[in-house]
């Protein structure tokens, strides 16, 4: 089982984003301080109202702890302790296997950095999203490139090797080669894993306004293919491994957490917004912060709701999943009843170069990775418009 915490600040919204997160602006001052503290403690009590083993988990235990955001490197280091106390405490275990933390640079500060190793954790992502000051700029980040690099000099200087970097492609005025150079220039310093996300326009962000406008022109999906593929095949020759549609490793640097999304296991989310999933069943806790202080206030579980899944949507969920790992869908897994139909829908796109199938594992082929979300869309239509 795994468990993640949002924490949904963030000092200023980037152009892209429509994360749930509230802006805080000057981290620092003593309002954003005293809301920081308010929400740790909210947090701290869902956590022990929920965390009752006999409650949802019996008999399974946490083995990765993810803080995630918004921009969780906002909170003092006596928090993050906390936190990880109360999770162990709660779960009464001893230790967490892989605790990780996103970051973003401009608060990976050289007391905060210092510090993290003795708040339990040992994995840092840090949201580097680019090397050029300019593109930066464009994305509306708050830090630079060399704010982003000086991160990751902190990080490793202060004894923390398992350190990720996000970039994100598809960037208007970013070309192939800018790209190979930032993950030529993160290797060299040591980054074990990447997570490389193509730019999104999300409805509610700055982006989605512009685009709307005639503002902003995104490149073609041709481009966006090009340049994912072109940053893959160096990464592969780099040692990396493109362990998931977005998530390149060294090996044994695979990021445990996330593969247990693609995977199916079992996990339980924290705070404002954040899902949980056990057993075919799923559910959310609500989106706003107001709602969620409110209710955790009272002593109330913040549900937005919670539902069973049906045989089709599970397996939905399990060919959406696994087809965006390199190893595919274990035709075994997939529920008998459906499992014919599958292979038949799969034929096709077999013959087409575009799956195959290796040691029982539907998967796709390397020059198809960036087609996941069409390819499980196609073989899960035709079943759903199938009697059952
Ligand atoms: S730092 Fe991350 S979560 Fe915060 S606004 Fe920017 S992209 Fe969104």
């Amino acid at each position: 089982m795994h468990v993640y915490i949002h924490i949904p600040f963030c000092v200023k919204k980037c152009a892209y984003c429509n994360f749930y997160s509230v802006a805080l602006h000057d981290a620092k001052s003593r309002e954003s301080l005293s809301t920081l503290a308010e929400y740790t403690n909210n947090l701290i009590n869902e956590i022990k109202l929920c965390a009752d083993p006999t409650l949802f988990f019996q008999n399974i235990l946490p083995s990765t702890l993810f803080i995630g955001g918004g921009t969780p490197s906002l909170l003092p280091l006596k928090s993050i302790r906390k936190i990880y106390d109360t999770v162990l405490s709660g779960f009464d275990i001893n230790e967490i296997s892989e605790f990780t933390i996103e970051a973003n640079p401009e608060s990976m500060t050289l007391g905060k950095v210092f510090g993290l190793p003795n708040t339990g954790i040992n994995r840092i992502s840090i949201g580097i999203q680019s090397l050029d000051d300019d593109i930066l700029k464009f994305l509306g980040r708050i830090h630079n490139r060399e704010t982003g690099l000086l991160a990751l000099q902190l990080a490793f200087d202060v004894g923390i090797e398992n350190i990720s970097a996000d970039l994100i492609y598809g960037i208007p005025g970013l070309t192939n080669q800018m790209l190979k150079q930032d993950i030529e220039t993160l290797v060299n310093l040591g980054v074990k894993h990447i997570s490389m996300y193509s730019l999104t326009i999300e409805e509610g962000s700055k982006f989605w306004e512009n685009v709307k406008q005639h503002n902003l022109t995104l490149p073609s999906s041709d481009k966006l293919a090009e340049q994912y593929y072109s940053a893959s095949e160096l990464l592969k020759e780099l040692g990396f491994s493109a362990y998931e549609l977005s998530n390149f490793a060294l090996p044994g640097y695979e990021c445990q957490h996330n593969m247990a999304y693609w995977l199916g296991e079992s996990y339980l989310g924290f705070g404002p917004s954040a899902h949980s999933y056990h057993n075919f069943s799923r559910w959310a806790n609500v989106s706003s912060l107001t709602e969620y202080n409110a209710l955790i206030g009272g002593g109330k579980v913040p549900l937005a709701f919670k539902e069973n899944l049906t045989p089709i949507q599970q397996l939905e969920e399990l060919i959406m999943t696994r087809l965006r790992t390199l190893k595919g869908v274990n035709i075994f897994e997939i529920n008998s009843i459906f499992r014919d139909t599958i292979i038949e829908n799969a034929k096709p796109l077999i013959d087409n170069g575009i799956l195959e199938i290796y040691q029982n594992y539907l998967r796709l082929r390397d020059n198809s990775r960036l087609l996941a979300d069409g390819v499980a869309a196609k073989l899960i239509t035709a079943v759903d418009n199938e009697p059952n």
